[in-house]
């Protein structure tokens, strides 16, 4: 490590064999303990505590000190006579016989602050000096370091692409900048670097990566942010399998790298197989043996009148046989997160209760035997008209509440993804990935009938990465923009840059990108994004630190010729 004037070793340095050593430490005042003629302190830096000891002639240095203080000391070290085996330098302490005041702590700081969100991030700094915060912004930093190495070894360039740019379609809406030296006119600060890298395949460069933020204007949705990291790639001459092989092994090497695991076998579902087996294109595939059944077909004449008349019926299960108590209790959870289900305990054969009792005898042999039921199980049923995919999140937030995951990582690829679906609000087609997708030539001939050359990394029930192989001829991309509606005129006037370079000599390419920030969760197995942020922002989009979103002066304003409306 790279030594500084101001202290001789950190708080995480020191061992037995330093004993009788001479030495200067410098840090945050973590605890004090003051026992009147003896006073032991904390100290604590990013590396980790050590215990100072202030006493004899020295105990008046100690007088007027706080927590948080930031002090420099001098002193010797002794071998400690209660050791502590919890703490690297638990075998050792400081008797000060200098100090020196560096900085007093004036705010009503407390490093464990649990109260409100607000308060929290806008106390940001004093959360971050704990051990925990440090690990994990380390954690990521090394993340980041070994991404690099790994994709620098295998050949990638990383080439920076801009943050002023034009709208890049991936379903969000684009935060605008205004601009100052062309009146009415706003750049968009990009939601991936998507046109752009692949506008560097057509410039000839091979192989490109980016650790980049991207931006997204979402509307309130938990475990999100508006700004976030991504571990952006795109590859020339490749086919699906050359990336996905490329995606895999970087994976691979971080998880062993990082956390010493070797990564099991990727399973490869194809997106008809994940949603028919688990109900969901990220299912958690720690619990293999969960599975669902979608129930659409048999649901007419099952006998159980709630359920022939709703829109979709399907069913998982848990095994274990819970409690009509219990059984009451996850029905009320299920509706909050998600919506109203019947949950009924099975044991040798029998469903119990009014579905027990009503449903045929054909419906309930289809169940257990499409579900693989246990002798002891509980079912639970969702009989509503929302999306098939409801089951698969109610799927995963089963296997998470009742601690069903057997394996620690259980790390998957989706495939074959329809490339189009239909928006029921906008009467159109989108595209499920986005418009520059590549995909396989319809049997049928039909372009909405498409299956994507794309791909989905999940992990735990987590996407952490996805990506295709992209369209590279200028035709096939006008056939796409044509399904969705946008007409040439549109397309020349959002992508007629892109659609230009496609007209240049394109090489065959596609890529991936991975969320950093839901990767570094995954493997650190922490559950909220804000986490692994170091300054983020509440899920209404406000940074409590800064306080940004702020006003602007009337002068920028006019600079840059904008006039607010309404109330602000
Ligand atoms: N640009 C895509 C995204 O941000 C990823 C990719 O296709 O490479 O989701």
């Amino acid at each position: 490590m790279f030594q500084t004037s101001m202290r001789t070793h950190t708080c995480g340095q020191l061992r037995l064999e330093n004993a009788g050593s001479r030495v200067v430490l410098a840090g945050w005042i973590r605890k004090i303990r003051d026992f009147g003629n003896i006073v032991f302190i904390d100290l604590r830096d990013s590396y980790g505590i050590t215990q100072l000891v202030f006493e004899g002639e020295n105990l008046k240095l100690a007088s007027n000190l706080e927590e948080e203080f930031v002090i420099q000391v001098e002193g010797v070290v002794r071998e400690r006579e209660n050791k502590n085996p919890k703490l690297s330098t638990g075998d050792i302490e400081v008797v000060v016989e200098k100090l020196n005041l560096l900085s007093r702590a004036h705010a009503p700081v407390k490093p464990y602050d649990t109260t409100s969100e607000e308060t929290n991030l806008k106390w940001r700094f004093v959360m971050l000096r704990h051990e925990d915060k440090q690990q994990i912004f380390k954690f990521i930093s090394d993340l980041m370091f070994e991404t690099r190495n790994f994709l620098h070894n295998k050949g990638f360039k990383e080439i920076i692409t801009p943050f002023l740019t034009k709208s890049t379609p991936e379903g969000a809406r684009d935060f605008i900048v205004p601009s100052r030296l062309h009146r009415g006119k706003f750049y968009a600060l990009p939601q991936s670097p998507q046109l752009f890298k692949q506008i560097l395949m057509m410039s000839g460069f091979d192989r490109y990566f980016q650790i980049v933020k991207c931006f997204r204007d979402e509307d309130f949705r938990a475990n999100r942010q508006p700004e976030f990291t991504q571990i952006d790639i795109e590859m020339s001459f490749v086919k699906r399998g050359d990336v996905m092989s490329l995606a895999e092994e970087l994976v691979k090497y971080l998880f062993e790298k990082l956390l010493n695991i070797e990564f099991s076998q990727f399973t490869v579902l194809t997106y008809k197989e994940a949603i028919e087996d688990y109900g969901s294109d990220k299912p958690d595939l720690r619990a293999e043996d969960i599975t669902v059944v979608h129930l659409d077909n048999v649901k007419g004449g099952c006998g159980f009148r709630i359920f022939e008349s709703a829109n979709h019926l399907s069913a998982t299960f848990i095994p274990v046989k819970l409690s009509r108590k219990e059984s009451q209790n996850l029905e009320k959870e299920l509706e909050e997160n998600f919506c109203k289900a019947a949950v009924v305990p099975f044991s040798d054969g029998n469903f119990s209760g009014p579905i027990g009792k009503n449903t045929s005898s054909e419906f309930q042999e289809l169940v257990i035997k499409e579900l693989s039921l246990p002798s002891e199980a509980t079912v639970i049923f969702v009989a509503n008209d929302a999306a098939t995919t409801l089951i698969g999140d109610i799927r995963n937030w089963l296997i998470r509440k009742f601690n069903l995951a057997k394996k620690r990582f259980a790390p998957a690829w989706i495939i074959d993804f329809p490339l189009f679906e239909w928006d029921e609000e906008e009467k159109r087609f989108v595209s499920v990935h986005h418009p520059f997708t590549d995909f396989e030539e319809p049997a049928d001939g039909k372009l909405e009938h498409a299956t994507s050359l794309a791909y989905d990394m999940v992990i735990n029930g987590e996407e952490v990465g996805g990506g295709s192989i992209r369209i590279s001829s200028p035709e096939k991309q006008q056939r796409v923009f044509e399904l969705l509606k946008i007409s040439p005129e549109e397309a020349e006037e959002k992508f007629g840059f892109l659609l230009r370079a496609l007209k240049s000599g394109a090489p065959p390419h596609g890529g991936i990108a991975f969320g950093l920030e839901r990767l570094a969760m995954i493997m650190l197995g922490l559950d909220n994004i804000r986490d692994v942020i170091a300054f983020p922002k509440t899920t209404s989009g406000m940074c409590p630190l800064t306080d940004a979103p702020s006003p602007v002066s009337e002068r920028q304003l006019v600079e840059l010729g904008i006039s607010l409306k309404g109330q602000h």
